[in-house]
């Protein structure tokens, strides 16, 4: 077996040891734990909120990667203080994708706690093919124009027909892949020396793709109304 497959046994043996002994403490754990909810979506359209990592990892097999690592130290009057802060990415690569970020003074509790972070913030995005040169109907792009932004960095997603591939920067990359697409044009502005900020600014274009669904419903009840 080669290594990264050995990984992805153990963590895969993990997660279900984790699952298995699990005693749910929210009512929507319970239903989760108990299989009377399947299905991701029957929570969020209910907009209730999830408190337990376990919910997501019962109903949705993601992937985890930890995006941006950093040690810090702070000068005090009691010495030198280190601390470390971890942003984790997890994805089922089919549409939800989510980032966590924690600090601690340990390095492994850091991206432990990014990681149910990630997890508790995981968002159902929405995938199309927007682009007016494919015509497949497949959400392997974005539906429509979109951009992000996280501080001074601003990400531009514009949907791109099959076959284009990811032409972006690694960062950018990794967030949509984790969430499932395949195909799309990058436009990005800012300094690249802030790694994560690119990762959040995609993100936050990939939110846009369901706000400005909404939007758009909110507008055409407005003109049944009229
Ligand atoms: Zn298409």
């Amino acid at each position: 077996m080669k290594r990264r497959e050995r990984e992805e046994t153990r963590h895969e043996d993990e997660r279900e040891k984790n699952l298995a002994n699990w005693i749910p403490k929210t009512e929507i754990g319970k239903k989760v734990r108990a299989g009377e909810i399947t299905k991701i979506e029957e929570i969020f359209e209910k907009n209730k909120s999830i408190l337990e990592p376990e919910i997501i990892d019962s109903l949705l097999e993601l992937e985890e990667k930890m995006v941006d690592f950093k040690k810090t130290t702070r000068v005090t009057r009691a010495g030198r203080q280190f601390s470390f802060r971890a942003a984790v990415l997890v994805g089922n690569k089919n549409g939800f994708v989510g980032l966590g970020t924690a600090k601690d003074k340990e390095r492994w509790p850091a991206i432990r706690k990014a990681t149910k972070k990630a997890k508790l913030n995981i968002s159902k995005i929405r995938r199309g093919c927007g682009s007016w040169e494919c015509t497949c109907g497949l959400g392997h792009s974005v539906p429509f124009r979109v951009t992000g932004k996280a501080s001074s960095v601003k990400v531009t997603l514009i949907p791109a027909p099959k076959g284009t591939g990811l032409v972006a920067g690694d960062n950018i990359k990794e967030v949509l892949q984790f969430a499932g697409i395949t195909d799309v044009w990058v436009k990005s502005f800012g300094s690249t020396s802030t790694k994560l900020n690119f990762v959040l600014a995609t993100l936050d274009a990939l939110k846009q793709t369901t706000k400005m669904k909404a939007s758009n419903e909110i507008i055409k009840k407005d003109e049944q109304q009229r």
